[in-house]
């Protein structure tokens, strides 16, 4: 397994290895956690994959779409159409095609409740130290849906959506306005993350970052401050 940047020096023993990050201890100076949403919060991607299926055969292409799923991965609603449009020319126009695939994502959230176990405990144990946010790639009403799950919204003191920023991850624009509604300067500030591009956003933010193995394996994510793969592992690492 690949060491993750700040682990012991080469000359150390590797059983001394302590939790420490660039000042300390980890959680030195920490004053708020910040939340990445699809694939930290909630198991999103193949709810994403189903939409877009039942979208393409309400518009009569189930059989005949073409897209292959995987080649999307991480990538915006945006890029997926514009290929679809480039293909088929569909009468519909852009705007109608990216609300369809929006409504039919947030009756799939509503229907299978998609949290990830373990994680509402996180939450609510986080909460009660630190103030929370969600800065997230999906626009607002769907992450609105994702913080009726459980009652989560009440453990969140601010919410970010790339709809409210400038450039989407991997820009740190969506962290640091989360940051900014936080009262925190960015060095005070833990994100947690399960994209290559999310944590890329988080250290140029300024922001110590925990990566969690949901949707990559830890080599992908090396560049992370920590990289864990239950969130008990980010509960002993923060409280
Ligand atoms: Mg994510």
């Amino acid at each position: 397994m690949k060491s993750t940047p700040h682990s012991t020096p080469a000359d150390s023993p590797v059983k001394a290895a302590p939790v420490t990050g660039p000042t300390g201890p980890f959680t030195d100076g920490l004053r708020a956690v910040i939340f990445d949403m699809d694939g930290v919060i909630i198991d999103s991607e193949p709810l994403h994959e189903q939409a877009f299926r039942d979208v393409f055969d309400e518009m009569g292409y189930g059989q005949t779409h073409g897209v292959h799923f995987p080649d999307y991965y991480g990538r915006s609603d945006e890029a997926l159409w514009e290929d679809f449009v480039r293909r088929h020319r569909p009468p519909q126009p852009f705007t109608a095609l990216m609300a369809m695939k929006r409504r039919r994502l947030i009756d799939l959230i509503r229907r299978d409740q998609p949290i990830f176990e373990g994680l509402p405990d996180l939450v609510a144990r986080l909460a009660a130290r630190f103030p929370l946010a969600v800065a997230s790639g999906s626009p607002h009403p769907v992450i609105d849906e994702v913080l009726a799950m459980e009652g989560l919204h009440r453990f969140f003191s601010a919410v970010v959506s790339v709809t409210d920023v400038g450039r989407p991850k991997p820009a740190p624009d969506v962290f640091l306005r989360a940051a900014e509604l936080l009262g925190m300067a960015p060095g005070e500030c833990c994100v947690i993350e399960d994209s290559a591009v999310g944590v890329t956003s988080a250290r140029s933010a300024g922001m110590r970052a925990i990566a969690i193995t949901n949707s990559l394996p830890a080599d992908q994510l090396a560049h992370a401050t920590r990289v864990v793969d239950t969130y008990e592992q980010i509960e002993a690492l923060l409280l």
